[in-house]
């Protein structure tokens, strides 16, 4: 059997991760897996309950599973608590207890949808990235002064470092993810000025050599964020640090339009974490109108990278497909002339197309 853990967490997590259970199981069915369910809290939902943001009795459950479904955590009524009880901690528990090294997020420009996204059609049509983000490394955990004061002036700093085995790791895991795509890596830098980004490019560069079939090409950090709004469809995977992953992860999500059709997947050492890019959407919380295809994407991802079912993975995506196809929208995507419907619904039908 392959357990995995559904972490519901606040808001709309609650509608979206039964949404994407009630995919699962549907899949289960049809491919064999063996997938076993077993629900854990989190966020405030887990204060309430046990007066902490994450239990160890859930991470632990956690750290035995197969993969973690996460919907997502927070809500104003928690956002007065003292830092180490709010929501967000969750987040941070999971990272560091189950050592969450990378952040995988695809950007997929749907045909349906590419009215839907910022940029021109003729430019993002077609569009499939995937961004692989350094997560526990680099200058959000280097170290840092907050203020000193030197010549009579007060200044702050922080520092950016990184191992050549935590570039290897995140390298090899690009690479690998390449295989399972098109076969292109663009390393992300700026080796141009930072040390440490230039002992990034000579690992990515030593790493490539494992990987003949794989094509590899560098980009300096701006240039980078310029081509992704120039030519997205350049891109196949991008491996890059924590900080520039930050930022350009972001960017590539716009392009495709919808924040609530954006999967994610977190790989760690021990168990991997499979979660939407978007919050817990306190606003549209219990209506029955969230959008449920990120989650469920999260849920092919899992299926993908922890549980190596490619074929249950593809099959749920190209049900999504399918359901956008057929002129299917929940709220947050739906202009005149499509099929208005809410979570429960689209989620049926989209087990329908499985
Ligand atoms: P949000 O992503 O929750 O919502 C932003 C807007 O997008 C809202 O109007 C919302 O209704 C809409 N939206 C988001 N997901 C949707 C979906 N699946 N279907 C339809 N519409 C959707 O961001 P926010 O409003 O800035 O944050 C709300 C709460 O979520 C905050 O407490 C924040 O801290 C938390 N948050 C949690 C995570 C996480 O758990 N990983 C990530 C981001 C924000």
């Amino acid at each position: 059997m392959k357990k995995i853990i559904v972490i519901p967490g606040d808001g709309i997590g609650q509608e979206i991760t039964a949404s994407a259970v009630t995919v699962l199981k549907q899949v289960d069915a049809k491919f064999n897996i063996g997938l076993e369910f077993e629900t854990r809290d989190a966020g405030g939902t887990s204060y309430e309950k046990f007066g902490t943001p994450l239990t160890d009795e859930a991470l632990d459950a956690c750290k035995r599973a197969d993969g973690v479904l996460f919907g997502a955590v927070g809500g104003k009524k928690w956002d007065s608590l003292p830092v180490h009880l709010r929501p967000e901690k969750a987040i941070f528990g999971l990272r560091k207890g189950l050592g969450l090294f990378a952040n995988l997020r695809p950007t997929k420009v749907y045909p349906e949808l590419i009215n839907s996204s910022p940029l021109k059609p003729e430019l993002v049509g077609g569009s499939d990235l995937l961004i692989v983000r350094e997560l526990v490394g680099g200058i959000y955990f280097g170290p840092r002064c907050e203020s000193e004061t030197k010549d009579g002036v007060e200044q702050a700093w922080d520092t950016e470092i990184y191992s050549v085995p935590e570039i290897e790791r995140i390298t090899r895991l690009a690479f690998e993810t390449a295989k399972l795509r098109r076969g292109k890596v663009t390393s992300v830098d700026k080796a141009n000025v930072l040390a440490a980004s230039r002992l990034w490019r000579k690992v990515v560069v030593d790493v490539a050599k494992d990987f003949p079939d794989v094509e590899l090409n560098h980009l300096y950090v701006d240039n980078a964020a310029m081509q992704l709004v120039l030519n997205p469809k350049q891109f196949d995977v991008i491996v890059t640090n924590n900080i520039f992953g930050d930022i350009l992860s972001d960017e590539a999500a716009v392009i495709g339009g919808s924040i609530g059709l954006m999967p994610s997947a977190s790989i760690g050492e021990l168990t991997s974490l499979y979660e939407p890019i978007h919050g817990s959407a306190p606003d549209i919380a219990g209506k029955g109108i969230a959008n449920p295809m990120g989650t469920i994407l999260s849920a092919a991802m899992l299926l993908r990278y922890s549980l190596k079912a490619d074929d249950a993975a593809k099959a749920i995506e190209r049900a999504i497909d399918r359901t956008l196809a057929d002129g299917y929208r929940t709220a947050d995507i739906f202009t005149d002339g499509f099929k208005r419907v809410g979570t429960d619904e689209v989620t049926d039908i989209i087990c329908k197309n499985l």
